[in-house]
């Protein structure tokens, strides 16, 4: 979630060319999908919930984006110069368009989620088991729920708000991601809260401050603070709704001092700072 976020690219649309090089089956709806052998199952349910959740921001932001989906098996990868990516990102192509990249399978990062299922919450449980669910189905659709946090990073990017500090790029990501998400699927909103919900539970880096997030290359790591981001969003979105993303927008440029940001959300929000003060503790 944290670490493939790359940056918009210059334009040139490599990576869709790359993709096509490989001569992959392609869906035209509802949004352009490329798919390796064997998963187009999967690549229908991911351009479903893309094209849904695209139209619920439209409608609450204004901002029109035009998302491509890569639903590519590991061998596939190989075709981006980065590392083989074991988690969801974007990629940036150009003027409004991003590549929603999803690699299958996601072994590195069910395993987080997995290793945390001692840690979920009495509640989260409870739930999953009144929709039909079991943790091991809330892992198995991580990636579903991690889609919605994905295309929070694209509307950020393409409304111009910064990605840096790192950890506010997550938190806005998962707030925009999760605002869209209660609209469009009640069983990916109970998926998400219970592997977002296991993660802060589980035992996280020290000290957890929001200072050292960027210090944090480790996927556990990452994990925890997604997962306290998440608790975060919950708590502010019914009071502040889409509004926060707009003042965001107006606050947040790339330009930016770190204890300036902090002290203009604790304008918008006096819980940001508590919030930042209790973390880790
Ligand atoms: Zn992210």
């Amino acid at each position: 979630m944290a670490a493939l976020l790359l940056l918009p690219s210059s334009g040139t649309g490599q990576e869709l060319d790359r993709i096509r090089a490989l001569s992959v089956d392609s869906l035209t709806a509802p949004v352009p999908t490329y798919f390796s052998p064997g998963l187009e199952a999967e690549a229908g349910t991911y351009a479903e919930i893309v094209a849904r959740l695209n139209s619920v921001l439209f409608d609450s932001l204004g901002v029109s984006i035009e998302p491509v989906v890569a639903v590519l098996a590991p061998n596939d990868w190989s075709v981006f110069p980065t590392a083989p990516g074991m988690v969801p990102g974007v990629v940036g192509l150009d003027s409004g368009r991003y590549l929603v990249r999803v690699p299958v399978p996601t072994a590195t990062m069910s395993a987080a989620y997995r290793e945390a299922e001692p840690y979920l919450p009495a509640a989260r449980l409870a739930e999953l088991r009144a929709a039909g669910l079991s943790y091991s189905d809330a892992v198995a659709s991580a990636t579903e729920a991690i889609l919605y946090h994905e295309l929070g990073h694209i509307y950020a990017l393409e409304m111009g708000i910064g990605i840096e500090p790192r950890w506010f790029a997550e938190f806005i990501a998962s707030y925009i991601g999760y605002s869209g998400l209660v609209q469009v699927s009640e069983q990916d909103r109970i998926v998400w809260d219970a592997i977002m919900d296991a993660r802060a539970a589980a035992p996280g880096p020290s000290p957890g401050t929001i200072a050292g997030f960027d210090g944090f290359l480790g996927s556990e790591g990452i994990l925890w603070y997604q997962g306290h981001f998440a608790e975060l969003v919950r708590e502010l979105r019914p009071e502040l709704g889409f509004d926060f993303v707009r003042d965001v927008q107006r606050i947040h440029t790339s330009r930016y001092d770190p204890d300036d940001l902090m002290a203009r959300l604790g304008e918008i929000s006096p819980r940001f700072i508590t919030w930042a003060d209790s973390l880790g503790r």
